[in-house]
Parts: C-alpha cells; sequence; structure tokens
C-alpha cells in the first residue's frame, strides 16, 4: 500500500534499546529511569486495585488530577486555570502532541520544528497533509530567532518549542522567550506548542514555562509528561494545558483517539500529587548529573553543557571518524553501553559527532557505564 508516512521508520529509540537488550549492553539510550518508584505511590497503586478503579473516567480525565494539575501551576508559575476548560489528561505527553496537532493544523499549513527536535512532532505534521519546517539550532545549541522569524510567512499555523529541550539539555533563557514573543506578535494567527515535559528537571537555570508569559499562553498549548516527573514513563500519563477556544478543537480530537486514558494512574497521581513537592526533583537529577560528569573526567568523551532534561550529550571526535549512527552502534555492541545518536533528530541528518546519554539511572549503572565509557 502507498505509505502515509513514507519517512518514517521504526523510532531510534526502539532500535537502540532493543540492540542494547540483544547484546546485554547497559542502557543509556532511551530515555527512563531504572530506579524504584516512590513507595508513597506504589503503596497508593497497590490499595486501589481493590477499589472501583476499573471503568471508565470522564472523557478529559479525572477531576481531582485535573484539579491537582491546576494548583501546581498556580503554585510554580502563577498561573490561575480553569481545571474544567482549559486542562486535558492524555496517554503521555506524545498523545498531548499528537492530539493538539491533528486537532489545530490543517492540510496545506506549514509548522516551523526547531532542530534536534523530538521525533514524534514532524510525524504528526506530516500525517494532517501539513509541511514541518525544520530549522536547525546554532553551534553551542543556541536558537537564532532571525532564522526562526525567516522560517514565518502566511501559511505558517503552529511553532513548536522543547523547553528544556531533549536531546541537548539547553534552556531557554528570557531573551530567548522575548524574541519568540516578539515574534508571535508579527504573527497573530500562529499556535504555539510548548513541549515542557522536563519542567521539572532543570540545573543552574531556572526555567521559563509558557504558563507563566501572559502574552502568548492565550495561544499556547502546553504539554507536560507525568512519566518524566514521577519516574513512571510506562503509565503513559500527561497533560495538556491550553485556553478554552483551543481545547475545545483538541477534545473533538481526543474523545475519537482514545476518549478517555487509564483509571488507575489518574485516580493514583491524583491522590499523589497534592502531597509532593515538585522542587526536589531538579535536586535528585543535578546529584546524578554530577555524579556522571565526575566519572566522565576521566574519559575521551567532550561533555556539553546540559541545563534540564535527564540527558547530556558528548562530543566523541577524540575516539571516532564514524558517523554518530554508527559510533552508537560500535558503542553498544563492541563496548557495552548504549547511547542515542543526535544525528536522527535533525531533518537533514546533520552530524555534530555527539552522542546522547541518558543519566536517569542508579549511581550503580552510571558507575558501571563510566567504567567501561572512560575506558576506550
Ligand atoms: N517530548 C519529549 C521532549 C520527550 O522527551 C518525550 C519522552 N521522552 C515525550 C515528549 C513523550 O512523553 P510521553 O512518554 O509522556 O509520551
Ligand atoms: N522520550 C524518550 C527519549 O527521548 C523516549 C520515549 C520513547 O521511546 N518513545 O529517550
Amino acid at each position: 500500500i502507498e505509505s502515509k508516512l513514507p519517512n518514517v521508520g521504526t523510532t531510534i529509540f526502539t532500535q537502540m534499546s532493543q540492540l542494547a537488550n540483544e547484546v546485554n549492553a547497559i542502557n543509556l539510550s532511551q530515555g527512563f529511569p531504572n530506579f524504584k518508584i516512590d513507595t508513597k505511590l506504589e503503596d497508593i497503586m497497590a490499595n486501589l486495585v481493590r477499589t472501583n478503579a476499573h471503568q471508565y473516567l470522564p472523557m478529559m480525565g479525572y477531576n481531582p488530577l485535573r484539579s491537582a494539575v491546576a494548583d501546581k501551576i498556580q503554585l510554580h508559575y502563577g498561573r490561575k486555570v480553569d481545571f474544567e476548560k482549559e486542562i486535558l489528561i492524555t496517554a503521555g505527553a506524545t498523545q498531548g502532541i499528537f492530539t493538539a496537532i491533528q486537532a489545530l493544523v490543517h492540510r496545506g499549513d506549514e509548522v516551523v520544528v526547531i532542530d534536534p527536535s523530538y521525533d514524534c512532532y514532524a510525524p504528526a505534521v506530516e500525517l494532517v497533509g501539513a509541511k514541518p519546517v525544520h530549522i536547525n539550532m546554532e553551534k553551542g545549541f543556541r536558537i537564532d530567532w532571525n532564522k526562526i522569524e525567516a522560517a514565518m510567512n502566511e501559511k505558517t499555523r503552529m511553532l513548536i518549542i522543547n523547553n528544556p529541550h531533549n536531546p541537548t539539555g539547553m534552556m531557554f533563557d528570557l531573551s530567548d522567550i522575548e524574541a519568540l514573543e516578539a515574534i508571535l506578535e508579527k504573527y497573530p494567527e500562529v499556535l504555539l506548542l510548548s513541549d515542557e515535559v522536563y519542567e521539572f528537571i532543570h540545573f543552574e537555570k531556572e526555567f521559563i514555562s509558557i504558563n507563566s508569559r501572559e502574552k502568548i499562553r492565550e495561544r499556547a498549548i502546553i504539554i507536560s509528561s507525568f512519566g518524566k516527573t514521577f519516574h513512571i514513563t510506562g503509565w503513559k500519563l500527561g497533560y495538556l494545558v491550553a485556553p478554552d477556544y483551543l481545547l475545545q478543537e483538541i477534545k473533538k480530537v481526543h474523545q475519537y483517539l482514545v476518549f478517555c486514558v487509564n483509571s488507575f494512574g489518574q485516580l493514583a497521581l491524583a491522590e499523589y500529587l497534592p502531597q509532593t513537592d515538585l522542587n526536589e526533583l531538579s535536586a535528585f537529577y543535578q546529584q546524578k548529573k554530577d555524579f556522571f560528569t565526575a566519572a566522565m573526567k576521566n574519559s575521551k568523551f567532550e561533555l556539553l553543557p546540559s541545563y534540564g532534561s535527564y540527558f547530556v550529550t558528548a562530543n566523541y571526535s577524540a575516539i571516532s571518524d564514524l558517523d554518530d549512527v554508527s559510533f552508537s552502534k560500535w558503542l553498544t555492541t563492541e563496548k557495552g553501553v548504549a547511547v542515542i545518536p543526535t544525528s536522527v533528530f535533525n531533518a537533514n541528518k546533520r552530524d555534530d559527532k555527539v552522542v546522547r546519554f541518558c543519566f536517569a539511572k542508579t549511581e550503580e549503572t552510571l558507575q558501571q557505564a563510566t567504567d567501561l565509557l572512560c575506558k576506550i
């Protein structure tokens, strides 16, 4: 049959995790934690099994959970959200992103995507018959906002940003946000999709959520994921924040894509979320990042700065001339540590000889991995 996505293969995360399993390598590729979740959350989940938690919840999500999310948004970003009209619980950030794009982008529209970009954006745009317009970041993972502006025209329907950024760990400065606002002011029809799944994982720099930006949040779809915040990537639960006039449209797609998302996770998180201090997460990951960084000092990898997410990238030019995909496979099969090549996040496959490590792992795993990496 004629493929609707002829250029799409199996995601690099699946490929590298599979390879890691096949050759029994330490898996620092696909982003997921390998440590236990909070016992409080385990207990809540265990207690739910014998309750009446097994049936459909309301289409837009369990109200106590939506309300708890609204409270966190108020607490962290000072934004008052009407949870009944402006919050949708999704099956992970992936479904939130896909649903928003299906609902809001039309055939023939253009969507500006900043590369390296997370891999689910462009296919979702292509599937509606719209065109992703890819702009590469500069060296040093900076965005040249003049290039973003130059990519906009009357066909542009959406701009997608990701902050803190996967795979680079880049975070927007206030000057980035101001440049973004200035561009959006010139294009009042353009929507902003802000992927903030790592909103609670950042180091040294302050995180600026679009939730805190009065001017642009009225046309923004903000995406988050409980997977990242509570070490529960397999639960596939996240949320989307958007003004009522956008959520009305998003809801139409959501109800026929999934109707509602799984009950257990929502009930558990409704109880757990209000009891948690989300400010602790950054310190938790800072320790892991510091541990990994210190251990990598004795390696030939040149670690690049990461200010957010649980990823850090590294240049491997001192080790090999291989392209980054071949190098990642070699590292996995020959040296026992799986990583993610970063060229796959670039539509033009630009290869900077940079790979991504996930440090959301136990110290024991990080120690074993860095021991191997330092021998190369
Ligand atoms: N966006 C980014 C930037 C991500 O890194 C991820 C997952 N790693 C997602 C979206 C998808 O999140 P989820 O697993 O909640 O669907
Ligand atoms: N977002 C995770 C990562 O960047 C992977 C999620 C997935 O495998 N779809 O590694």
